[in-house]
C-alpha cells in the first residue's frame, strides 16, 4: 500500500475562503441582531412545518457556502424564538454579545480540550482567573474549588455528588452499599428549581426524598420549617443529606433567608448548597449584595454567566468552599491520561464528570474585559431601575396587581379581569378571584406573547397562576419597557372589552 492513492489536498476551506466566509457570517449575524426588533420576539410553528421546510439527506457533494448561510438566514432564523431579542421576558432573559460571540468563535476555531494541563496550560490558567473574577463579583472565596460546567442543573448536581460522598464516605466507591440501607432526604424550599429532584433522582437518593420545605409569605424558605423537617426525618430514621437554599428563584425571584438557613445546616453539620444561578451575579451591585447575604456559609455555590454576564448558553460556574472537594468526589485517572504534572498543574477533568471540555473562561474573560465592571453594574442598575418603572405603572393601572415582588429586575403581575376589580380605592384582593380570573391570566399572556412585541410566561404561585417579566438583556432599554407596558395597556383594554360585549349579548 502507498500513500499515492491518498488526497493531495486537504477537505478544508482555504484561507481566502474562510476570511470571505467569516465576513459574511458575521455581517449577516450582526444585521440579524441590529435589526431583531423588527422580528416578532417568539413565532409559532408545527414540527411538521419544520420537517418540510428542513427535512433532506446529507448532500453528497459539498454546497457553496453563501448558499448554505443564505439558506440559514432564510428558512432557519424566521422560525426560531428571539431569546436575543431585548423585549424577551420569559423565563430569566439572557444576552449573547458581541464579545462573548467572537471569543466562542475564536475557540472553536482553536478547538483547545481543558480537560488536562498539560496540553492546555493558558486555557486552564484562564479558568481558574476568571473562576477567581466571579467569585470576587458575587463575595465567595477565591480560593474555592471551582469549575465551569454547562448548566446550573449539572452544576447542582455535582453539588449534590459531593455531599452524598461527604455525608457517605466511600459511597463513590462501594455504592450506596456504603449507606447500609439508610434513607436519605434533600431539603430544599417548595419554590426551588426542579433541578434539585432530577439531581436527586440521578444519585440514587430518590426523588420521593427531595423534602420541599413550604415557603413564607414572601416565597422564601422557612428555617424553622426546615429545622423541624430536619428534626422529624431524623427522628423516623432518615439521614439528611443536603440543604439547597435559593438566590433568586424560579418564579418570582425570592431571596432564602441564607444567614437563617446557615445556621441551621451549620449545627447540624449538614452540607448547605446554594443555588443562586440566576441570583447570585446581581450581588457585584453592593446593595443587592447587602440585602443577599453573604455566600460564605455554602459549601457549595452555583452561579450563572449564561443567565446575565453576557455569556451564550454552557456557562454556569461551580464552587465548592473547602478545596478537594470536587476531585474527592470525580477524580479518576486511566493509564492514558496519566501526565507527570506538579501540584499546582490543575487537570479539570478531576472536576467534573466530563473529560472532554471546551475553553469557556475565554469568553467570560473577553466579556469582563471588554466592558468593565463598572459599565456591566451600570447595566445591572438601569435594568432594576427600569423593573421599578414598570412596577410602579403597573401599581397605578386597575387592572393590574402584583403578587409577589423580587430584589431583582423580575416583575411579576396579574391581570385583574374587570367582573373582579374592586373600586380604585379600594386595595386590590385577588382572593376573591377564581378560576376565571387564572384563565384569563393566561388568555392575557397569550395575546401578549402573539402580538409579537414581546415574550412573557408564566408561574403558579400558592393562590393562581401570575405573570413574570425579566429584565436583563444587553440591549434591552426604556423604550423597549415602554413598549412592553403599551402592550399590556392594550392587552387589558381589548380583554376588558371582550368582556363588555360578552355582557352585553348576554343581557340581549
Ligand atoms: C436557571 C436556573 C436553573 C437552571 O439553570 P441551567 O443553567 O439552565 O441548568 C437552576 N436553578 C435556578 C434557580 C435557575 O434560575
Amino acid at each position: 500500500l502507498s500513500v499515492e492513492g491518498a488526497a493531495v489536498t486537504s477537505l478544508e476551506w482555504s484561507a481566502d475562503e474562510m476570511v470571505r466566509n467569516g465576513e459574511a457570517t458575521l455581517r449577516r449575524l450582526v444585521e440579524y441582531l441590529e435589526h431583531i426588533r423588527d422580528r416578532s420576539v417568539v413565532t409559532d410553528t408545527t414540527p411538521l412545518a419544520m420537517d418540510e421546510l428542513l427535512g433532506g439527506e446529507p448532500p453528497e457533494r459539498g454546497e457553496d457556502f453563501g448558499y448554505i448561510l443564505n439558506d440559514t438566514v432564510c428558512r432557519v432564523l424566521p422560525h426560531l424564538g428571539h431569546w436575543n431579542h431585548p423585549r424577551f421576558h420569559g423565563y430569566f432573559s439572557i444576552s449573547g454579545s458581541y464579545p462573548g460571540a467572537l471569543a466562542e468563535l475564536f475557540c472553536a476555531g482553536i478547538n483547545v480540550n481543558t480537560m488536562l494541563w498539560q496540553t492546555a496550560p493558558a486555557a486552564v490558567a484562564l479558568e481558574g482567573l476568571v473562576l477567581r473574577w466571579i467569585a470576587g463579583m458575587v463575595g465567595y472565596p477565591p480560593d474555592a474549588e471551582g469549575v465551569i460546567v454547562p448548566g446550573a442543573s449539572l452544576a447542582t448536581f455535582y453539588a449534590l455528588a459531593v455531599a452524598r460522598e461527604h455525608v457517605v464516605p466511600g459511597c463513590r466507591r462501594a455504592g450506596f452499599a456504603a449507606a447500609a440501607g439508610r434513607r436519605f432526604r434533600i431539603y430544599t424550599s417548595d419554590q426551588a428549581h426542579s433541578s434539585v429532584e432530577r439531581a436527586a433522582g440521578a444519585l440514587g437518593v430518590g426523588t420521593d426524598n427531595v423534602v420541599r420545605v413550604a415557603s413564607d409569605e414572601g416565597y422564601r424558605m422557612s428555617a424553622d420549617r426546615l429545622a423541624s423537617a430536619i428534626e422529624r426525618d431524623t427522628r423516623s430514621g432518615c439521614t439528611p443529606l443536603a440543604v439547597v437554599a435559593t438566590v433568586g428563584t424560579t418564579a418570582t425571584g425570592a431571596v432564602d433567608p441564607m444567614t437563617e438557613i446557615a445556621a441551621v445546616c451549620r449545627d447540624r453539620e449538614l452540607w448547605l448548597h446554594v443555588d443562586a444561578a440566576y441570583g447570585g451575579l446581581w450581588s457585584l451591585l453592593p446593595e443587592i449584595g447587602d440585602q443577599v447575604g453573604a455566600f460564605t456559609a455554602a459549601d457549595s455555590l452555583v452561579v450563572n454567566p449564561h443567565k446575565c454576564l453576557f455569556a451564550a448558553i454552557g456557562s454556569s460556574c461551580l464552587y465548592c468552599r473547602e478545596s478537594g472537594s470536587l476531585s474527592g468526589a470525580f477524580r479518576l485517572v486511566p493509564e492514558y491520561l496519566h501526565t507527570s504534572t506538579g501540584e499546582l498543574e490543575l487537570d479539570y477533568m478531576d472536576r467534573t464528570l466530563q473529560l472532554g471540555r471546551g475553553f469557556k473562561a475565554l469568553p467570560l474573560w473577553w466579556i469582563v474585559r471588554s466592558y468593565g465592571l463598572g459599565r456591566i453594574r451600570e447595566h445591572f442598575r438601569t435594568m432594576i431601575r427600569l423593573a421599578r418603572w414598570l412596577e410602579a405603572r403597573l401599581d397605578e393601572h386597575p387592572a393590574f396587581m402584583r403578587p409577589a415582588r423580587s430584589i431583582y429586575p423580575l416583575v411579576t403581575l396579574r391581570f385583574v379581569p374587570s367582573s373582579d376589580r374592586v373600586p380604585a380605592t379600594q386595595p386590590r384582593n385577588w382572593a376573591v378571584a377564581g378560576t376565571h380570573a387564572c384563565e384569563q391570566n393566561v388568555v392575557f399572556r397569550e395575546k401578549v406573547n402573539a402580538s409579537g412585541k414581546a415574550f412573557v410566561t408564566q408561574a403558579h404561585l400558592r393562590d393562581g397562576v401570575a405573570i413574570r417579566v425579566s429584565l436583563g438583556n444587553i440591549r434591552t432599554s426604556r423604550d423597549d419597557v415602554r413598549e412592553l407596558w403599551r402592550t399590556f395597556e392594550r392587552v387589558a383594554r381589548d380583554l376588558d372589552r371582550d368582556h363588555e360585549r360578552g355582557s352585553h349579548d348576554g343581557a340581549r
